[in-house]
């Protein structure tokens, strides 16, 4: 049984939207993992199936409510289910690529997505959902940041990338930004490719993008640096 991915969210249309194209969707066909998006709404309240509610103390906006997401959770993942998980919201911890690789190797996920002004609180700690940002930005629901995730996630499912290799240069894969691509033509408006790259010197080579990385690493991302100085020395 390979990844399988539950979302939680009031638009199921949305998915697998973009998740059904290219790897990911050549994934889903092959049963590499699986992908189910059930409405929250179906546990709605009332001849409305009510979802939300207007917010404790006063404010704009609503709320939704955390019994229908609790039934909504508990149908989709009853006890015994080991995935964990996720809540997509602006206060989780950001992204990143180690939390991403984790969930790659686990059995799966299953993914709330809100919507409105977010959920209520006592939804995260009744049912222990983690809540996981996309970055310091304000979007309209969930289910982008939800599709995003499981993008990252589902490259890195052994059999989804034609070659083994190509996920492990990357960027964040050794903690650094990657270093720069070229290809044919080797002119492009009088831009000549960097000679080492064709020098058929492997060792040059990696050398050159070693440095490379680590250049762009310094001035775009010195957080990122400081990180993998912190990582204890492997291989
Ligand atoms: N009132 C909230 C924003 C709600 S946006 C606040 O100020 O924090 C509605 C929903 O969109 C959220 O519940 C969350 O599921 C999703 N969302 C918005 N921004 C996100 C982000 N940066 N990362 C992940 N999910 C996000």
């Amino acid at each position: 049984m390979g990844f399988s991915a539950s979302i939680l969210t009031l638009f199921p249309e949305m998915f697998p939207g973009p998740l059904g194209l290219s790897l990911a969707g050549k994934g889903l066909k092959e049963g590499i993992w699986s992908l189910e998006a059930r409405n929250i709404r179906e546990h709605g309240l009332g001849t409305h199936r009510m979802v939300d509610d207007t917010p404790a103390g006063g404010g704009p906006g609503m709320v939704m409510r955390a019994d229908v997401i609790a039934a909504a959770i508990d149908a989709a993942s009853p006890e015994g289910d080991s995935r964990p998980r996720l809540l997509m919201s602006p206060r989780g911890r950001p992204l990143d690529q180690r939390r991403v690789r984790a969930l790659a190797e686990g059995p799966g996920a299953l993914i709330v997505c809100g919507r409105f002004e977010g959920v209520d609180e006592r939804i995260i700690e009744a049912r222990g959902l983690e809540e996981v940002s996309l970055g310091d930005f304000v979007l309209s629901g969930g289910e982008v940041a939800a599709i995003a995730l499981l993008d990252a996630v589902v490259r890195l499912l052994p059999g989804i990338m034609g070659k083994e290799a190509s996920g492990e240069e990357e960027s964040f894969e050794a903690g650094l930004l990657e270093y720069p691509h070229y290809t044919r033509p080797a002119e492009f408006e009088g831009r000549a490719i960097p000679a080492v790259l064709t020098s058929g010197h492997h060792g040059e080579v990696a050398k050159w993008r070693r440095a490379e990385a680590l250049r762009i690493t310094r001035e775009r991302r010195p957080d990122l640096l400081r990180e993998v100085a912190d990582q204890p020395v492997t291989k």
